[in-house]
């Protein structure tokens, strides 16, 4: 299907996110947005997001501003204003009550103790524990005078109830194994099931993507969906993460927030979103997928439908992918305060116009953000630099004796080239007949203080010809 067509005749395609703000935005909820994002860009259509906030008990407005800079840290830009679900409980009210004016709900007035009792009943007989359907048929008349109910919905008990998952396929629930649930508590409040079901209607959501730990939740949804008349979405339940080993993904194997992946991981956002498509959707081989290609390609066939495994090295792999590919400006923006902190100082406008001429030599080595400003640290460490312990080892025994012959010829340049720096460099290895790594190696140390660096004719430029020749005297005896 093209970018511009509709997925199911003329309706518009309008999905939705709909997180509960009680935590971060973890990678298996970003990837959940982003399938929705992609199938409602895919079609043309909207991306709605809705945060669930009615566990007022574990919703913060924290978590709830953690989900957004998430989403847009990643661009999944929605579309309209993010809907609140707790301000819509009157609403959610309406539809329990009006359910019930139409006989399709009704008042249940069991005590906590009776339903305990009744589980108990079930469990020592070995039967499914579920609601028995108790107040269904009685006359509310008989409810003593001021007892507090809730309200549950009238399911059907005859006969199954088929989803056609777009992930899933057909999948098939008898109606006695879905209970009578409650829709509103005894206190009035509204519960999920509830609030879901009418926010997706009243939002136009024609299609629910979301993790298969709700594939259960879509029957009962389905049901008061059905009770109010409305149509049906179309579901897609995407199997959940797991870590490398098989089991559910933990915070061990990376169910970080995004913002872990952002700031402590330096990773970014295109590496992200490239990985989370990864997972549990593919076109053929294709490793490397641009927003762009994703969006053209992207559809509900490609998702799998068993788990998919989380692997931290595919996902750094993909970010030094990134960050080879990136805008060297950009790089260095992005390195800036990692650098300054590791400086204890501010970078002045020369460090950043020099940060950035040194990322297209620095870039091809780092898979992380960190790795980018460590790469990139030599630039601007000073005299005399402190080695680590590789460097120091390449600079013992002959190595300071060579520098030493090494520096009047370089002083003798007259162009600070990387022609004749070169030139120089290898006529001078041959002369002494070594390899000229038996050069660079002590070169390199003693101008960035590590034993990998860029190419030593790109260190040579990017630090000039007064502090290259200054750096490598330091070290020469
Ligand atoms: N708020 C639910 C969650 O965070 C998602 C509900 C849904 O997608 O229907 O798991």
């Amino acid at each position: 299907m093209g970018a511009t067509e509709k997925a199911d005749g003329n309706e518009r395609v309008v999905t939705r996110f709909a997180p509960s703000p009680t935590g971060f935005l973890h990678i298996g909820g970003a990837r959940t947005a982003l399938f929705n994002w992609l199938f409602a860009r895919h079609h043309g259509g909207e991306f709605k997001l809705r945060i669930e906030d009615t566990d007022r008990a574990r919703s913060t407005d924290e978590a709830i501003e953690k989900i957004l800079d998430g989403m847009r840290w990643l661009g999944l830009d929605w579309d309209g204003e993010e809907v609140y679900q707790f301000a819509r409980a009157d609403r959610h009210v309406e539809v329990a009550n009006a359910l019930l004016d139409q006989g399709k709900a009704y008042r249940c007035y069991a005590t906590p103790d009776e339903l305990a009792e009744m589980r108990e009943q079930q469990r020592a007989a070995k039967q499914p524990i579920r609601y028995d359907g108790r107040w269904r048929d009685r006359d509310p008349a008989e409810a003593p005078e001021g007892a507090p109910f809730v309200i549950r919905l009238k399911t059907e008990t005859d006969g199954e109830t088929v989803i056609e998952d777009a992930v899933q396929g057909r999948v098939v629930v008898r109606n006695e194994e879905i209970d009578d649930f409650v829709m509103l508590r005894g206190d009035g409040t509204p519960t999920y099931m509830l609030a879901v079901a009418v926010d997706d209607h009243d939002m136009g959501v024609t299609h629910v993507i979301r993790g298969d730990d709700h594939l259960n939740n879509a029957f009962r949804q389905r049901a008061l969906i059905d009770a109010m008349g409305w149509p049906q979405p179309v579901y897609a339940h995407v199997p959940l993460i797991h870590g490398p080993d098989g089991a559910k993904l933990s915070k061990r194997h990376g169910a970080l927030g995004v913002e872990a992946y952002r700031d402590e991981m330096g990773m970014l956002p295109e590496a992200v979103i490239n990985y989370l498509l990864r997972l549990g959707w593919g076109h053929g081989d294709d490793e490397i997928i641009s927003r762009d290609q994703a969006v053209e390609w992207f559809d509900l066939d490609g998702v799998g439908k068993s788990a998919a495994r989380f692997d931290l090295k595919k996902l750094e792999n993909l970010n030094g992918h990134y960050i080879r590919e990136a805008d060297n400006g950009r790089l260095a923006d992005l390195a800036a305060p990692l650098i300054a902190a590791d400086l204890g100082r501010e970078l002045t406008e020369e460090d950043r116009k020099l940060l950035q001429r040194g990322m297209e030599s620095i870039k091809p080595r780092a898979k992380s953000l960190g790795e980018l400003a460590e790469g990139a640290g030599f630039l601007f460490r000073t005299r005399p630099l402190n080695l680590d312990e590789k460097a120091a080892k390449l600079l013992q025994d002959g190595a300071p004796a060579l520098l030493a012959h090494l520096v009047p010829l370089l002083e003798g340049l007259p162009d600070w080239t990387e022609e004749a720096l070169d030139t120089a460099v290898r006529e001078f290895a041959d002369a002494r007949d070594l390899k000229l790594g038996k050069v660079a190696q002590p070169l390199r140390a003693a101008l960035t203080g590590r034993a990998t660096s860029p190419g030593i004719f790109d260190v040579l430029l990017l630090l000039g010809r007064e502090e290259s020749l200054a750096r490598i005297a330091d070290q020469a005896g």
